[in-house]
């Protein structure tokens, strides 16, 4: 056999203009590749991860002490949640998108009794878990959920926040009152809302497990840490319980956080081996974050959004969305059917959509870390074009207009 490495990797910068990863900010990369060679139990490294718990709290909106991160992307951190759940629980969960759908197999596979695992491996069918399909695009509302639990009564109930697949914002106040009513323990998908809306975990008492991820409104790509959040009362029954799982189990993984035994310790200790640039990346996004707060990101998202939105409205699209990170649309009627050729277009170019990965295929541009004009002037200046040459009859003149209405607005309230 004969060796030979490959040439140097060389990837090109392309616009991340999807539903994530966003665009991790030049402030995180540059932390990132200052950070020293400093092993993970060096003095500052601790101390970065003990003020990234602190941080996290703070953007999150709680007192739960077990709020820290977990190695790896979204999927790390709902594993790590959802591993609370043990083969015959009673669950109910709510799918309305491609990630929830995921979210409700993870559920399945870790309900199934070891027999109904076995039965059919990749896809158990698990007795004891209810899955609420909801029609792509439409939302999850709390008058639903309220139903499903007062009929089923589960142990515990899960819905993503916000739906990524279909770009579908699900009623968390309406979850989390069901949730209380009904005496389910609440666990929710928040990989697209955290540091995109401004919300306080705390405000729902209803839910005692969330799960978010670095690179979507966190804006730090660079593999670092999903954000995950737990209550007293999860964390009370983990501990009584177990869980099957080391890595992704919520005590064991606290512990470098600095999270003793329920406790805020001054440094943490050793569960695995953690990345000095991680580290380093991670607290620089937290940093950025607080800094420009919650708040005004949220209002800029709004704001940004909605130039998108007036934008490929008037290119003849319907929007089907309503996340504000995120445009989920159709084309219009006379290039219906080419949303996947559209994308790839695009792709190719370096102009970085997404189309639906669920049916039915639609097209998703996302401004993740692009809260500028001259970010989406961009976006819409290439969408416009890739139209364009797939033959739509776009008036220029009148998007910019339109555009230029919806920012020298703001400039004048200002
Ligand atoms: C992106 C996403 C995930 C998966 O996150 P990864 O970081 O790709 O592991 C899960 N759920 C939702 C709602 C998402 O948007």
């Amino acid at each position: 056999m004969t060796i030979h490495a490959f040439d140097q990797l060389h990837i090109p910068q392309t616009l991340a203009a999807g539903p994530g990863p966003g665009n991790t900010d030049a402030r995180v990369l540059a932390r990132f590749a200052a950070a020293g060679t400093a092993d993970h139990m060096q003095a500052d490294v601790l101390r970065g991860m003990v003020e990234c718990k602190h941080m996290l709290r703070q953007i999150w909106g709680t007192q739960n002490v077990h709020t820290f991160g977990v190695a790896g992307t979204g999927w790390s951190a709902l594993d790590m949640m959802l591993s609370v759940i043990k083969p015959g629980d009673k669950v109910v969960a709510f799918s309305n998108g491609t990630f929830s759908g995921i979210d409700a197999l993870t559920i399945r596979i870790r309900a199934a009794t070891p027999q109904e695992l076995e039965d059919n491996p990749m896809d158990p069918q698990a007795a004891s878990v209810t899955v609420v399909e909801i029609p792509h695009g439409t939302s999850v509302t709390g008058d639903m959920v309220e139903a499903v639990l007062a009929e089923h009564k589960p142990q515990w109930a899960f819905m993503a926040h916000w739906e990524t697949g279909s770009g579908r914002i699900n009623d968390l106040q309406g979850f989390s009152d069901a949730c209380e009513k009904h005496h389910a323990m609440g666990l929710i998908d928040a990989v697209s809302s955290l540091g995109v809306e401004n919300f306080s975990i705390d405000d729902y008492p209803g839910v005692h497990g969330w799960a978010s991820c670095p690179q979507k409104g966190i804006c730090c790509l660079p593999l670092t840490y999903a954000p995950v959040s737990f209550t007293d009362a999860y964390i009370e029954l983990l501990r009584a319980r177990g869980a099957y799982a080391y890595c992704h189990h919520a005590v064991f993984e606290a512990r470098h956080w600095g999270i003793v035994d329920g406790q805020d310790v001054e440094k943490g200790t050793y569960h695995r081996t953690h990345s000095a640039y991680a580290v380093a990346a991670f607290h620089e996004a937290l940093r950025l974050t607080l800094q420009e707060t919650l708040a005004k990101r949220a209002a800029d998202y709004t704001f940004h959004e909605a130039a998108l939105r007036k934008a490929v409205e008037m290119m003849g699209c319907e929007v089907t969305s309503n996340m504000t990170s995120l445009i989920v649309l159709n084309l219009p009627g006379n290039l219906a059917g080419r949303e996947m050729d559209l994308v790839q277009k695009c792709r190719s170019d370096g102009f970085g959509i997404w189309p639906t990965l669920s049916a039915p295929v639609q097209v998703r541009i996302g401004i993740l870390n692009q809260l500028n004009r001259h970010a989406i002037e961009d976006i819409v200046a290439r969408f416009a074009e890739a139209m364009r040459a797939f033959g739509a009859d776009i008036d220029q003149a009148a998007i910019d207009a339109v555009m230029a209405d919806h920012y020298d607005q703001a400039i004048a309230a200002e």
